[in-house]
């Protein structure tokens, strides 16, 4: 390995590297940066293995590092406003219905839930929006500088966002390394070495808690009559390699001054088991460990499962159906969790809509932010996106579904692929100008090993909401995520394998 410097990076003598990677695992170790090896699970032990992380921190402009921070209150607006407006998002989403399972079944229970006397006037959210730099085609040797890159949106999240507590973690991690010096390599000059100073805190974790304590507050005193306590519910997958990003949040609640209630309960059968519905429909759980004491009333039902079409079988449609028509407070409700289809996103790009939702110069901001999307339908766009396919200008466009969690999307052949579905469902795909990130040198550690090489970065920018109707009771910025991953990979899930969990350098 070569010791040449390089940008974002510079390269430590194999001897350096061994120490740094040895540092990194015991660091992860203690912190639970890590997965679950849900195959080696017996009654008394389990192998994790770390997340992926990079090695180093990546550069990052500080300038719209701090824009996008600023801006997630608009989009919090925003997306409230779209959970709100059911005319606008049924529109927006209804070609999705006969295609995409997952539509059909949340537009369904939601109709189903509506048969529910009482209502929840109040909703929680915790959203994620994800940016890449977008270089206009000029992909320059210096370092970033402030008129290169501006900050663009590859998708927004609002239902199960994921990767706070690792995102916080490895941030934290990267801080740890650059105090102790051990990035201090002799050939590295001042200027090189990261320092602390401009490594960005995360306190993805607190806010979180914080968002769901005050829903739980919100929620007040018990109602029913057979239950004296309330809490949160956390809903999640059956085996789930994932708990390092979850169980943080609910370790935080418990540890609070005032301590927050709240449980954890799987999706599917479980729910059916262990929560009933009573005549005025609060949702009372039923803990096992607890059979002959009296049920906790749920103030709020917290969502990490329940978005693959998938888990919508009988039980799971029950069980969501169960859920959605009590009046606990639901982060996020099914409107909201509809607003996360990529469709939605694509059709707020359409002349007007944002208008519709924010004043014009919050729209503004937020509009600043889009690459062109253009449905694949008969629309005055669609008809745009199809000149696109058919002049051969579509290699720098994406295709996407609108499904979630990574892997989905096509980057190759769309034309043949297009043409490979049936037509009926090609509305349910969006087409997706292509972002041109900035390139950084990294090592990003993983189970491929530590390879040296181009990468790019994504930075999510976390976003928590309460409201009742139309009225936000709070809407804050509340953290960050920073992903990277090589160049040459399309997709972007480190859980899945593609990149990894990284802090920005901010420059
Ligand atoms: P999901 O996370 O739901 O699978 P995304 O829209 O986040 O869908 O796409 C997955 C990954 O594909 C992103 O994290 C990003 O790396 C890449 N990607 C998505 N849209 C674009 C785009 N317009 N330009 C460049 N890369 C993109
Ligand atoms: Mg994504």
């Amino acid at each position: 390995m070569s010791s040449e410097s390089s940008e974002g990076g510079f390269m430590p003598s194999e001897e350096q590297m061994l120490a740094l990677l040895s540092q990194i695992q015991d660091w992860q170790i203690n912190h639970g940066s890590l997965l679950k090896n849900l195959e080696s699970q017996t009654e008394h032990s389990v192998f994790s293995y770390p997340v992926g992380v990079s090695v180093y921190p990546t550069p990052f402009p500080k300038s719209q590092f701090r824009k996008a921070m600023d801006l997630q209150p608009v989009y919090n607006e925003l997306y409230m406003a779209v959970a709100g407006d059911e005319e606008w998002l049924y529109n927006a989403t209804k070609e999705l219905i006969p295609t995409e399972p997952l539509a059909d079944a949340l537009w369904g229970i939601h109709e189903q839930s509506k048969e529910a006397e009482s209502v929840q006037e109040i909703s929680a959210a915790v959203f994620r929006s994800d940016y890449m730099l977008h270089m206009s085609g000029i992909q320059s040797s210096d370092s970033l500088a402030e008129h290169e890159a501006t900050l663009k949106q590859v998708e927004f999240n609002t239902f199960s966002c994921a990767g706070a507590a690792h995102a916080k973690r490895v941030a934290d991690m990267h801080r740890y390394m650059t105090r102790t010096g051990f990035y201090n390599f002799g050939d590295a000059t001042e200027q090189q070495r990261p320092n602390a100073a401009s490594l960005p805190r995360n306190d993805n974790i607190e806010s979180l808690a914080s968002l769901l304590a005050t829903a739980h507050k919100a929620y007040g005193a018990p109602r029913s009559k057979g239950a004296e306590q309330t809490a949160i519910l956390h809903i999640v997958q059956p085996y789930n390699f994932n708990i390092a990003d979850e169980r943080p949040i609910e370790y935080a609640l418990w540890e609070r001054e005032e301590p927050v209630h709240n449980y954890r309960l799987e999706w599917g059968e479980d729910i059916l088991q262990y929560t009933t519905l009573t005549d005025t429909n609060e949702l009372l759980f039923h803990p096992p460990w607890l059979a002959a004491h009296d049920p906790v009333e749920v103030s709020v039902v917290y969502m990490r499962a329940g978005y693959e079409a998938h888990e919508y079988d009988h039980t799971g449609w029950q069980a969501r159906l169960r859920l959605e028509k009590s009046i606990a407070i639901k982060c996020p409700s099914i409107l909201s969790h509809i607003s996360t289809f990529k469709k939605v996103q694509q059709a707020l790009t359409a002349p007007g809509a944002l208008e519709r939702f924010l004043a014009p110069d919050k729209a503004e901001l937020i509009r600043n932010t889009f690459v062109q999307q253009y449905p694949l339908d008969q629309s005055v766009e669609g008809l745009r996106a199809q000149k696109i396919i058919r002049d051969d200008r579509i290699s720098n466009h994406i295709l996407k579904p609108s499904l979630e969690g990574g892997g989905n999307n096509v980057y190759d052949d769309i034309p043949e692929f297009l043409s490979s579905i049936p037509p009926a469902a090609r509305s349910s795909y969006i087409l997706m100008e292509r972002i041109e990130p900035p390139l950084s040198r990294n090592l990003l550690v993983s189970r491929a090993g530590a390879p040296e090489g181009l990468v790019v970065s994504e930075l999510g920018v976390y976003g928590t909401c309460l409201w009742k109707k139309t009225e936000a009771l709070c809407n804050t910025c509340a953290g960050w995520s920073f992903k990277t991953k090589h160049a040459d990979v399309d997709e972007m899930s480190v859980v899945k394998g593609y990149g990894c969990f990284d802090t920005p350098l901010l420059q």
